[in-house]
């Protein structure tokens, strides 16, 4: 599960952000960044990732410092109810419209939006062997309930 997500640091402003996949776009400065950019750390899940990147934008004197306290403040984040399944399927219910059909790409945008940890297969497979959702021809998902 190693590089699920990686930090790199911007060639033009030198901050450092996450990213999942290819780098784009720096958030700090907007510098456009080539796929070439080296990655300076790799995490497996996104609150790991706040960790390394807030290491990557501290002085090395401070870091290990910064990580013990990262580390314990992480805690309570991982567990936090707002990733929990029933929030989930409660912002899928929402997200699907009046004609109950869903797309991964909703499900993408809810996970990111509720910082879960979790693939869209997995949520998807689930709620099809729930009998929540049925897979349909066109690569879409009919919700039942
Ligand atoms: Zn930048």
């Amino acid at each position: 599960m190693a590089g699920t997500w990686s930090v790199v640091r911007c060639p033009a402003c030198r901050n450092c952000h996450g990213i999942r996949g290819q780098p784009r776009q720096c958030p700090h400065c907007g510098q456009s960044l080539p796929a070439t950019t080296p990655i300076i750390a790799t995490a497996d899940s996104s609150a790991q990732l706040r960790i390394e990147v807030a290491l990557a934008n501290t002085p090395e004197e401070l870091r290990d410092e910064l990580r013990k306290k990262l580390e314990q403040m992480d805690e309570p984040l991982i567990a936090s109810s707002s990733s929990s399944p029933r929030a989930i399927y409660s912002a899928i219910q929402k997200a699907v419209g009046e004609d109950m059909i869903l797309y991964r790409e909703d499900v993408q945008i809810i996970l990111d939006k509720l910082d879960a940890d979790l693939l869209v297969d997995d949520i998807l497979e689930k709620m099809e062997l729930d009998g929540t959702l049925v897979r349909q021809r066109d690569g879409t998902w009919l919700l039942l309930e």
